[in-house]
């Protein structure tokens, strides 16, 4: 009897306090930390997933914009956050691999977080402002070259894969570009449709909408093959700078620390979202492509994470973008 009051105590109390461990996960609202402004990619992706993730795990998933400094505040705050699986994040090769070489950080991107599944990856598109002087990428790089240092190009921030995109094609071409830092990829949008900049490097889950309303054109598809969202967009090698590949996958991760049992049941319910039609549907339209199910897995973002920092830290580096 005693026994059994002592147990049930225990139990109340664990209630009351949100739970502890993967049985009573989740009791309250979850947050998705998104490190850039709502209506961009990131933002996209995050909200998308989000809602559909609510549905599998009983609770709301709230999306934070928690933006700054290319994505490193809102990841920073995923960091520091308790590890109980309450406060979780959403970002991609550029806040997990670039910012690690690019800014002086108080955290991480790798060691100081668990991996909880890759959900999709999109190419960049070379766009331009819609009454830009130019009709192709070689235009655009005679345009670039001709004239150093004027023509401007839109950043979601300074190490922002936007950037980093637009060194790619200056070590390439040989142009100089005017690199102008937004707060992300929406509002830097906004400022190449009103004219404001003349090119970017975009995510083409960013553009696609936009080039489909005739407000920016596209030029070139920063990967192998073209999308299959928007097969009328060459790739690079077809428009005359071959090897400007970049791809740009996203994921989620929780603190470093999270209970086993706690992101397992985060993981499953991310992986249960891309299995859904809607939202594979919803992805796909936005030139985002969804990994296979063995890529999806914790295991396979923490092995991929690793080799694109090998891989991209020494460019990064060289390259000389570095935020002291
Ligand atoms: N991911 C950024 C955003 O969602 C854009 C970028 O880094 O290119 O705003």
């Amino acid at each position: 009897m005693r026994r059994r009051s002592i147990a049930s105590l225990i139990l109340a109390g664990c209630l009351a306090t949100g739970g502890a461990g993967a049985q009573t996960f989740p009791s309250r609202p979850i947050t998705l930390v998104v490190p850039f402004p709502a209506g961009g990619p990131t933002d996209t992706l995050g909200r998308i997933l989000a809602e559909r993730m609510g549905k599998t795990l009983g609770q709301t998933v709230l999306v934070d914009n928690t933006t700054g400094a290319a994505g490193t505040v809102g990841v920073g705050r995923v960091a520091r956050a308790a590890p109980d699986g309450y406060t979780i994040g959403i970002g991609h090769w550029s806040t997990h691999v670039v910012n690690g070489a690019a800014y002086p950080l108080n955290y991480h991107v790798l060691d100081d977080f668990e991996p909880l599944a890759q959900i999709a990856t999109n190419p960049q598109l070379v766009v331009a402002r819609r009454d830009a002087p130019i009709a192709d990428l070689k235009g655009m790089v005679a345009w670039t070259t001709a004239t150093p240092d004027t023509i401007t190009a839109a950043t979601a921030g300074v190490g922002a894969a936007s950037h980093v995109g637009g060194v790619y094609f200056e070590q390439k071409t040989g142009a100089k570009l005017r690199f102008v830092p937004y707060r992300g990829g929406a509002p830097a949008l906004q400022a190449l449709m009103a004219g404001q900049v003349d090119i970017m490097f975009d995510q083409a889950a960013n553009s696609i909408p936009q080039i489909r309303a005739e407000k920016i054109k596209a030029f070139a598809v920063t990967a192998k093959t073209r999308l299959r969202a928007m097969p009328d967009i060459p790739t690079v090698d077809e428009a005359g700078i071959p090897g400007l590949h970049i791809a740009i996958w996203h994921g989620l991760w929780a603190p470093k620390g999270t209970p086993k049992d706690v992101a397992a049941k985060l993981t499953a319910a991310i992986m249960e979202a891309l299995t859904d039609p809607k939202v594979r549907e919803r992805f796909e339209a936005l030139g985002q492509d969804i990994p296979e199910p063995a890529q999806q897995t914790p295991q396979a973002l923490r092995a991929h994470h690793e080799a694109e920092i090998k891989l991209w830290w020494p460019l990064i580096k060289a390259a000389g973008i570095r935020i002291e």
